[in-house]
């Protein structure tokens, strides 16, 4: 039988860098070194942002199941990264608004940051270093850049000087496809932009405002390191100057990670990243979901159903469930519809696992296990292809369903593959909990508000309009109208 190790010759994944499928071919054989880039704890992360780091979960722990030994790195940003249009840290800023220590803010959103991709069921990175805890290597990397002449100081700030690299080094904008030209001629004049020799230059090191609460001593005075090399900084230290695996979100890829293949190669003189791979993004109503639109949704309020977008409340399997259903690569709508078959499907998988153990024993076979088994890595192995995945984890049940209702069986030894297939791709890769109490919960409900529908339903086919009444009443009080159609009646958690 073929170990799951057998099968990491066929992974493909996509990489941004080239636009193609590319074989994966780790730098050491056998290790590989991944770099996330982590939130911005300076609010609560929303399920947007909780979706790319879905995303990056389901690629870690697909990994990790081939036998690779991956040290996946994901930073906590918790200074550099400037409010847009403004030259002010957005920790920092929010600290100033609310009168706190700036640590205060960090601290806080940390912790729910953790907490809410704890109920995802992602795992914890290898490291998961901060910006402020790098300081000292982000001053040496500037100095080094300085050094080679690829940066310059202006009144207590340094710059990248991307004109000097794109010219010397290498082609700036290798990663999105922009050219140097139309990025000079796009750029806008920013505040503080001025004393830049050229508008997309940016800061490795910024000079702070007397108004900037976040701020250390360098050669130049005091200030703040830039959000892009932190990451340079972070990624490297850990990982080495050349790594396999960086991800992000699609909005990172520009300006953010052209700035950390520059800084990169300039600090080394080599490409840092040697598979670029970029998260699509969450819509809502089919808008990119974003903080500074407004157009969000927290992860709390579905689990909670304290909103005013979902009819009722969906359990953190059943998000997470929701968010396989799209390959990473693509866009993904927010609905409830969405996440109402994610409900129905996340159930039909669990039940026909508790099904497997009723399969009969057979000699002839009603299914063939192997070839389903290499389907399922095979869709894996297609870049992380979990919706396709999440299809042949549905075949798997249907043929169980058939074969636990006396439809055919199986040899001892394939019902045992089958269960451990079930149980390596649902629980193990796809991170779906074994454990349902949660999703449990709101399935019980489901139950008892039926039940007490038809006792309505009853109570009002023989007039007595007092217990009808009453259980509709009492029910609306706790938050639970009760709705009657021509179909039916049907409930709705207000
Ligand atoms: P931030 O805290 O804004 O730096 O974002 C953290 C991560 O979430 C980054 O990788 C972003 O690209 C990603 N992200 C932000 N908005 C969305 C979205 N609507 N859908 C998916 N990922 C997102
Ligand atoms: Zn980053």
């Amino acid at each position: 039988m073929k170990k799951a190790e057998d099968y990491r010759k066929d992974l493909k994944i996509f990489n941004s860098l080239t636009g193609q499928k590319e074989p994966f071919t780790p730098l050491v054989p056998g290790h590989v070194g991944m770099y996330v880039c982590g939130p911005t704890v300076y609010s609560h992360v929303h399920l947007g942002n909780v979706r790319t780091f879905v995303s990056f979960d389901v690629i870690y722990r697909y990994l990790k199941h081939l036998g690779f030994k991956v040290r996946y790195v994901r930073n906590i940003t918790d200074a550099g990264h400037l409010e847009d249009d403004s030259d002010e840290d957005k920790i920092s800023k929010k600290a100033r608004l609310e009168k706190i220590e700036p640590m205060e803010i960090v601290q806080k959103y940390t912790v729910d940051f953790h907490r809410i991709l704890d109920k995802i069921n992602n795992l914890p990175p290898s490291i998961e270093p901060t910006a402020t805890g790098h300081i000292i290597e982000q001053i040496e990397a500037t100095k080094e850049i300085l050094t080679k002449g690829l940066a310059y100081e202006v009144n207590g700030s340094v710059y990248f000087d991307v004109i000097k690299y794109n010219k010397e080094v290498d082609r700036y904008g290798k990663l999105s496809g922009r050219k140097i030209e139309e990025l000079i001629a796009n750029t806008r004049d920013l505040e503080g932009q001025d004393e830049k020799r050229n508008p997309q230059d940016f800061a490795l090191w910024k000079k702070a405002k007397p108004k900037h609460i976040m701020r250390w001593p360098s050669p130049w005075g005091e200030g703040f390191p830039g959000w892009h090399l932190e990451c340079t900084v972070m990624s490297t230290k850990y990982l080495g100057e050349q790594f396999d695996i960086h991800g992000g979100g699609m909005d990172l890829k520009f300006p953010h990670h052209e700035c950390e293949i520059a800084q990169g190669k300039a600090l080394s003189g080599k490409d840092p990243v040697r598979y670029w791979m970029h998260a699509n993004m969450l819509t809502m109503n089919g808008k990119k979901m974003s903080k500074s639109t407004g157009n969000t949704i927290l992860p709390e309020e579905i689990f909670s159903g304290n909103n005013d977008k979902l009819k009722k409340p969906y359990s953190p399997a059943v998000v997470r469930f929701f968010f396989l259903m799209a390959q990473y690569r693509n866009v993904l709508d927010l609905s409830e519809e969405a996440l109402e078959s994610a409900e129905k499907g996340l159930r039909r998988l669990w039940e026909a696992y508790d099904k497997i153990k009723d399969i009969p024993e057979t000699e002839s076979e009603g299914f063939d296990v192997q070839k389903w088994r290499d389907g399922l890595y095979e869709a894996m192995n297609d870049d992380f292809n979990t919706p396709v995945t999440v299809a042949r984890l549905f075949e798997g049940a249907k043929a169980i369903n058939k074969m636990s209702a006396g439809e055919g069986g199986l040899a001892p030894e394939s019902k045992q593959l089958l269960k451990q297939t079930f149980e390596d791709f649902m629980f193990e890769i796809l991170g779906l909990p074994e454990n349902r109490d949660e999703c449990a919960g709101n399935r019980n409900l489901d139950h008892v508000l039926k039940i007490l529908i038809d006792l309505r339903n009853r109570a009002r086919q023989q007039k007595n309009w007092e217990l009808a009444d009453k259980i509709r009443d009492e029910l609306a009080a706790i938050g639970i109208q009760l709705k009657d159609g021509k179909d039916g009646t049907t409930y709705e958690i207000v």
